[in-house]
């Protein structure tokens, strides 16, 4: 009988779909004994320790120098970090005076300052400091190594295809995995920074990190699929499971395929209406995969996170690095920054927030910005001082009314006086929008447009709303349809008002890269897309695909079905004409 599939999610390291083997790494530990040593033992000790980090350094070196040939200088730079960890001298000092003092073997004593020191960088509440755990473990992995004097289980030795499996892999075990045999991995620890993640994507191997327990789910030799785009990893997979990925493995490639063709080609329809297209973020270090995949610009920068996993507020200064870093480094191209959206699905440690019954309608969003303006308005003041630096514009999430979005407005003409009495500079023009995402909003949109410069549509939120679906609720999932009638009508109502008094309106929610209502969304005069970076090159092929007119023709006949399954079929046979290789398999 086939084992049971096992489906875990993590975070997605490396893009792409892989199916093959496992080979599981890393679990060989060593044992270290606790010898007692006579006094005249000490200095061989002490000579061992120092042999065995001439040997480590060498090593490192060797890694990193092949590491600058093959793959680049840059990646290469992990491995200076290594070096400094040989080189602490806090480090070494300690365990020649901890060896003289307890008169230990080496292995054991320098094993006992290394756990202290991983310690110490655990409770850092910094996770860049934190990640750097992995480069001590592996130096110190390395070190220990070369004091036992144990054989490395070396990657570059697997013969045939597989799928590493390991608790983490350090960037040495990376830098020398055999590209062509190392197909893809998957590891229990290790974050969206971690040198591993950015390793992998330098490889250009999926890969998929912090499944925290993949370790122990998976045998030797079993089946695994990794899909590195979307963070999850399969065991065993049944034979539909199978299927399903080797059509999301046909999709990237279809994906891959248009990235190529139409790098540095408009997003404009065959009559060349153009259409802004633009990807959400969460943190600034996507920004390089934002532009690679040839977006225009940032339509969601979502800044709750800087707020999250920690026990204190993030200070101004913090924020304004973060959102003047994206701002710079996506240069004249603009920069959706929306205010703190906490609530719902994401919480903050810091504020002792009470448990509600139904926290998506809770306490969230502009609701706690408006309630707290203290804490609102150091990201104000933040945003707005970034705004010097590139080309930002400011949306507030949640708004249900006009109230709130005036006294939104009224909390930033605050901050901005502020900053002008202070003589520092912002961008006194800085566009600011609103999301609609709540029923209210949506059906007084020609309201709220008077006090908005752009609409972007929250179709995640908007919908869970209009259709009363709990959007992280498994057992009503099927009722969660983007193509109900009842949410199409509202989003061409908001479209409409929105262009009557004369803003913009764009879409950040994930109905924005639906590819089978891109047809829809561009035909009711959408004027921009936000999605997620790998879905790019798919909206701007079907964009490329149509006329304008063309696109509004579909759009009325999709407002005219009365079920979503019905609009379904409709709009996927319209894709299928317009764009034949992206609609297969999709129904
Ligand atoms: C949305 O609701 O569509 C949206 C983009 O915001 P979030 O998913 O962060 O709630
Ligand atoms: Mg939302």
């Amino acid at each position: 009988m086939q084992d049971k599939e096992i489906a875990l999610k993590g975070i997605p390291a490396s893009p792409g779909v892989i199916m093959g083997k496992a080979f599981m790494v890393g679990s060989e530990q060593y044992v270290i004994m606790k010898r007692h040593l006579a006094d005249e033992e000490i200095p061989h000790e002490v000579k061992r320790f120092k042999d065995s980090l001439t040997r480590t350094k060498a090593e490192i070196l060797d890694i990193k120098k092949k590491m600058e040939n093959e793959i680049g200088a840059e990646e290469a730079q992990i491995f200076s970090a290594h070096l400094l960890v040989i080189e602490d001298s806090m480090l070494m000092d300690e365990v020649l005076s901890k060896l003289k003092k307890d008169r230990l073997s080496v292995e054991y004593v320098f094993q006992d300052v290394l756990k202290k020191y991983i310690k110490i960088f655990s409770d850092i509440d910094d996770e860049y400091l934190r990640e750097r755990i992995s480069d001590i473990n592996d130096v110190g992995k390395r070190i220990l190594k070369n004091l036992i004097g144990a054989k490395e289980k070396s990657l570059s030795t697997i013969s045939e295809k597989v799928i590493v499996i390991s608790y983490d892999l350090s960037p040495s075990d990376t830098a020398i995995m055999h590209k062509k045999n190392v197909i893809g991995f998957a590891t229990d620890i290790g974050g969206r920074t971690s040198h591993t993640a950015i390793m992998a994507k330098s490889l250009e191997i999926p890969a998929v990190v912090g499944l925290e327990d993949v370790t122990s789910k998976v045998k030797e030799g079993d089946e695994v699929i990794v899909d590195g785009t979307h963070g999850t990893v399969v065991i065993n997979p049944t034979a539909k499971t199978i299927k399903k990925y080797t059509l999301e493995k046909k999709r990237y490639a279809v994906r891959e395929k248009y990235l190529k063709e139409l790098k540095g080609l408009p997003c404009e329809t065959l009559d060349k209406r153009k259409i802004m297209l633009s990807a959400n973020i969460e943190f600034p270090m996507e920004v390089p995969s934002v532009l690679a995949h040839g977006a225009h610009g940032i339509g969601l920068y979502r800044t709750e996170f800087i707020y999250m996993n920690r026990k204190d507020l993030p200070s101004e200064e913090e924020q304004f690095e973060a959102y003047s870093t994206v701002a710079k480094k996506m240069k004249t191209q603009p920069v959706i920054v929306r205010t703190l959206d906490l609530g719902g699905d994401k919480f903050l440690s810091q504020f002792a927030l009470p448990e509600e019954m139904n926290p998506f309608m809770g306490w969230r969003a502009i609701r706690f910005c408006l309630a707290r303006p203290d804490v609102f308005k150091v990201q104000l003041r933040a945003i707005l001082r970034a705004s010097a630096y590139g080309k930002l514009k400011l949306m507030y999430p949640m708004i249900s009314g006009i109230q709130e979005l005036k006294a939104a407005n009224d909390i930033l003409e605050d901050v901005k006086a502020s900053l002008k009495k202070d003589s520092i500079s912002f961008d006194e023009n800085i566009e600011v929008g609103a999301m609609i995402e709540i029923p209210s909003a949506a059906l007084t949109s020609d309201v709220l447009a008077g006090e908005a410069d752009f609409f972007s549509i929250g179709t995640n939120d908007l919908i869970q709303y209009v259709v009363a679906v709990d959007r992280v609720n498994e057992k009503i999932a099927y009722l969660y349809d983007p193509a109900h009638p009842g949410v199409l009508r509202l989003i061409k109502q908001i479209i409409d008002s929105g262009h009557a008094a004369g803003i913009w309106v764009g879409m950040c929610g994930e109905m924005a890269g639906d590819v089978t209502m891109t047809l829809v969304l561009l035909g009711m005069g959408l004027d921009e897309f936000s999605v997620s970076p790998i879905a790019i090159s798919e909206v701007k092929k079907i964009v490329r695909s149509v006329t304008f007119e063309q696109a509004k023709e579909i759009a009325a006949k999709a407002l005219t079905f009365s079920t979503g399954e019905e609009v379904q079929k409709f709009c996927i046979d319209a894709l299928k004409k317009a764009v034949p290789d992206l609609a297969e398999g999709l129904l």
